[in-house]
């Protein structure tokens, strides 16, 4: 079976290990869960995914605990991995010096980029690799304001580009795990069929 661990630090830990299982299900690969805590769990993952919430305080707790750099050496490796929001913001690169983004994927994020009113939104958006469109829910998102040579835009919105994927690594400035549709997490299982 497909072992996928979640940093389960803060954020929507319990959603997304709901969604890899479904997703799974939808693959017909074994998908077992756990929740990531503490260093020593990524290395027996096959994917790991790193949750929404506060880039601020995930950085800070990945760091403390151990685990920043088993993620380091699990995208390196090739693992696949989603990165949903502040994920996102912690495995690219971010100038605010209050976060201290892991630079594995080859992107620049802006942090809480539609600001004020537009702070919380929902959009259905047209994401390579799939054939219909996908309705993404925004929380105090991020925007992709680059990307490397490896780094390919999956969507954009409005010029903003809201998720990338570079290999095996899915990024996206919204939170697939909140709605019903679990393709997301599906791009990242693919090839893990046992
Ligand atoms: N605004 C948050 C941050 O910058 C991310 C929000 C989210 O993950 N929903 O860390």
């Amino acid at each position: 079976s497909v072992l996928v661990g979640v940093v389960g630090v803060q954020g929507d830990v319990s959603e997304h290990r709901e969604a890899f299982r479904r997703a799974g299900e939808a693959l017909g690969i074994d998908v077992e869960t756990v929740g990531i805590r503490g260093s020593g769990v990524v290395p027996d993952c096959d994917v790991i995914g790193v949750p929404g919430g506060e880039s601020t305080t995930i950085s800070r707790l990945l760091r403390t605990e151990g685990i920043d750099e088993e993620v380091r050496q699990h995208v390196e490796n090739g693992g696949g991995t989603l990165a949903t929001c502040a994920g996102l913001i912690v495995l690219g690169n971010t100038d605010d010096d209050r976060v201290e983004s892991l630079g594995v994927i080859d992107a620049d994020v802006e942090r809480n980029a539609f600001g004020g009113q537009r702070e919380s939104f929902e959009a259905d958006i047209d994401l390579n690799g799939l054939d219909k469109p996908f309705h993404a829910v925004f929380i105090r998102a991020p925007v992709v304001s680059d990307v490397g040579d490896d780094t390919d835009v999956l969507a954009e919105l409005r010029g903003d580009t809201v998720a990338v994927k570079q290999g095996n690594v899915v990024g996206t400035a919204f939170h697939p795990e909140l709605t019903d549709d679990h393709r997301i997490h599906e791009l990242v299982l693919r090839g893990y069929d046992d």
